[in-house]
């Protein structure tokens, strides 16, 4: 089973992920963190994707293109993958569909992660993650069970991201809009496309979202 998950910035796109990765066996292949690891690292691709990212505007096709293109068929993915954050533009969406096409793979479901865009800003200024195993959490929808404690790796370091301020924020959404809503139409011609809402509780977006991926 091979998903795509398409929503705005805080739309609990990579929460979802790391939840059905979990529960379902599938891996979870988010190019927003493949990239910040490549910044953290100091790479090539880090280092041109750097001030993009700080700005929150895309990067260049080409870069997440090859980034995720050998990640796709890893034997850690043979059950199946969700991308959380890729494809974000069309020419992503089609350099996808040839990658697939190439490796005799499919998309089963583009699920989208439909909210409100008034709620964003609060959903992603209150982000932050275990600066250990990278399982979110949040100020006010999703605290650790034991406060200052990580619920999976019980690590007591955590992180914000820099790009989840209110300023760059803005950006995110209106480059969300422009270039990736259009995604919509792209999957929905093609059948693939479903909507779930996202503006529920958390764990009532997981329900949800595994009745569909067992169907
Ligand atoms: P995310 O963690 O998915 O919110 O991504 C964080 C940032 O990484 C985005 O705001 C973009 O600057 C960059 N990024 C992640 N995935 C992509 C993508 N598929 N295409 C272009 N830029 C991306």
């Amino acid at each position: 089973m091979n998903l795509i998950f398409l929503g705005a910035p805080g739309s609990g796109k990579g929460t979802q992920a790391e939840i059905i990765e979990r529960e379902l066996k599938l891996c979870k292949l988010s190019t927003g963190d493949m990239l910040r690891a490549a910044v953290k690292a100091g790479t090539e691709v880090g280092k041109r994707a750097e001030a993009v990212m700080q700005a929150g505007g895309l990067v260049s096709d080409d870069i997440v293109i090859g980034i995720i293109a050998d990640k796709i068929t890893q034997p850690e993915c043979k059950n199946g993958f969700i991308l959380d954050g890729f494809p974000r533009t069309i020419g992503q969406a089609e350099a996808l569909d040839e990658m697939l096409e190439k490796n005799s793979m499919k998309i089963n479901k583009v699920i989208e992660l439909a909210v409100d865009e008034k709620i964003l800003v609060e959903r992603i200024s209150g982000r932050f993650s275990c600066a250990k195993c990278g399982a979110g959490y949040h100020d006010k929808f999703k605290k650790p069970k034991r406060d200052g404690h990580c619920d999976v790796c019980d690590g007591t370091e955590f992180a914000r991201r820099k790009d989840d301020n209110a300023e760059t924020v803005t950006e995110r959404l209106k480059a969300y809009n422009n270039q990736t809503a259009p995604l919509k139409p792209y999957y929905e011609k093609k059948g693939k496309l479903v909507q779930v809402d996202a503006m529920q509780e958390i764990d009532k977006v997981t329900e949800v979202l595994e009745k569909l991926i067992k169907n």
